[in-house]
């Protein structure tokens, strides 16, 4: 049932707004997504009505402004170590260590929930040793610089934690010039043209205006899970790849938004945003047939690990021919689902952690992205000297570069912990980004480096992490007849495709 509908007096359910929970609509779960701020003051057009407090005025277009504004309160507690299930029989020890560790009292913290979505129950829980205190923004951000640089092989990120809404007054003008005062929020009823210019994507939505600092106004969709994601697929694939790879696209797309549900912007009354942070929307212009139909023949459809829990999907444009632990990524707990694969019908009996393999793989043409169109599959990528010795100058002053020595590779050849010997001394880097941000964004970190003469050269393969679905090995897949459970199969093995709704 919409919000509309099931609420007399919308800004006494703000509170609702606020939580995980979210309406459905003939099965099919409907969730609020930011779609753009507005300045103090715009002109709001082609509108039909919209509500303030229980009742509905008719009007053309309004022009709104913010008073009384109290900002939502939000606390962080530090996340040190992220416990896979079969750890959470150790937990009290753990977090004993970490409180040796860090000084503080930490404890275990269980991150999102289970919910209910017609007969399934999807349960999306992370479990994280955290510090038991909570603590304002500037004082999280400042702890977390300080254990990022003590513990840097542990993914330490701070947990907001919702504490109390966000208040205001809304003051609205209608075209016909009345003045009315809103609390909290107003919801409104669009006219073809509202926002896409697009006539159908103003029906039967809810939108909702609501205060956030410094006065903005925050649009905020409240649509289905299935139309938010015609809208996200033209953002991650090309519309040319075969419709199968689409619809893989499409369930690690609709399994990403069932993962985030309840942990992302919990101080808001929006699920997700619109941007890279959740998945990116895009919002102008009509969709194309080939986006909808992918997303229509996988309705429903997400990626569970043992039964009920929701699994990461993450993706990038190119394994390289074999995918990487998460583990070795991002520090995270290790996920059986996200184990290193080999992106082929053949595994092969190599060992990319070690370099003398990772040679002779590079000098191969093995991997599912290895297509014309991919330019990543293998590369090579030249800095002289004066650059490389520059580039590490902006984390450290090393003198001049001598060797970079991989101390840790994962299964896909990716170093994430790398050390940078110089003539004066020399840095260590952990985690596949940070290696590869220094190197100028580099396209991977499955890469060898050597010299010759006053030029560094780097030769390597995939674009991007290695975790999770390859992009181009998907296409590949796509376009030799494979269909979409067998491209999920193949990089989310011993996960389940589950029909939810
Ligand atoms: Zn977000």
């Amino acid at each position: 049932m919409l919000v509309s509908a099931l609420f007399a007096d919308i800004s006494k359910e703000f509170d609702f707004l606020h939580s995980a929970s979210f309406s459905f609509k003939n099965n099919i779960p409907y969730i609020r997504v930011h779609v753009k701020s507005y300045e103090n003051g715009t002109k709001i057009e082609n509108i039909r009505s919209f509500e303030c407090g229980n009742s509905e005025i008719n009007a053309k277009s309004l022009i709104f402004s913010v008073s009384n504004f109290t900002p939502a309160v939000v606390k962080y507690r530090i996340a040190f170590q992220e416990l896979a299930q079969n750890e959470l029989k150790s937990h009290a020890e753990k977090s004993k260590l970490w409180s040796i560790k860090t000084g503080m009292e930490t404890e275990i913290f269980v991150h999102g929930a289970i919910f209910s979505i017609n007969k399934s129950t999807i349960d999306n829980r992370e479990y994280f040793i955290v510090s038991k205190e909570l603590f304002e923004k500037s004082k999280a951000e400042e702890l977390l610089n300080k254990f990022r640089e003590l513990f840097p092989d542990y993914s330490i990120v701070s947990i907001p934690v919702h504490e109390s809404n966000a208040g205001s007054v809304i003051n609205v003008k209608t075209d016909d010039g009345k003045n009315y005062k809103c609390q909290n929020l107003i919801l409104i009823h669009p006219k073809p043209g509202f926002m896409t210019g697009e006539d159908s994507y103003s029906d039967g939505r809810n939108y909702f205006l609501t205060p956030t600092e410094k006065g903005r106004g925050e649009l905020v969709i409240e649509d289905s899970v299935e139309n938010i994601l015609h809208r996200i697929l033209p953002g991650e694939m090309f519309l040319s790849a075969p419709l199968e790879t689409l619809k893989a696209q499409a369930v690690a797309a609709r399994t990403d938004i069932f993962m985030q549900l309840g942990k992302r912007h919990v101080s808001e009354i929006w699920h997700i945003c619109s941007e890279v942070h959740c998945q990116k929307v895009i919002w102008d212009g009509k969709i194309d047939s080939k986006f909808v139909q992918a997303v229509k023949e996988t309705e429903g459809q997400v990626l569970l690990f043992n039964g009920t829990h929701v699994a990461r999907a993450p993706y990038c444009s190119s394994s390289g021919g074999r995918t990487e632990d998460i583990r070795n990524v991002w520090f995270t707990a290790e996920k059986p689902y996200l184990t290193g694969v080999w992106d082929g019908d053949e595994p092969l009996q190599l060992d990319l952690s070690k370099e003398a393999d990772l040679q002779k793989f590079l000098a191969s043409d093995y991997g599912e992205d290895n297509l014309k169109m991919n330019k990543r599959h293998r590369w090579k990528v030249e800095f002289p000297q004066e650059k490389i010795d520059e580039l590490l100058k902006s984390r450290k002053n090393i003198g001049k570069l001598k060797e970079i020595r991989s101390l840790q590779r994962g299964v896909s050849g990716r170093i994430y912990k790398a050390e940078f010997v110089g003539t004066l001394s020399s840095l260590v880097v952990y985690g596949e980004l940070n290696i590869r941000r220094l190197l100028d964004n580099l396209y991977s970190s499955a890469f060898l480096a050597h010299k010759d003469g006053d030029i560094w050269i780097f030769e390597g393969m995939g674009w991007g992490h290695g975790v999770g679905m390859s992009q181009m090995g998907a296409i590949s897949l796509g376009k030799k007849g494979r269909d979409f459970s067998f491209i999920l199969k193949r990089y989310y093995p011993k996960t389940d495709i589950i029909k939810i709704y």
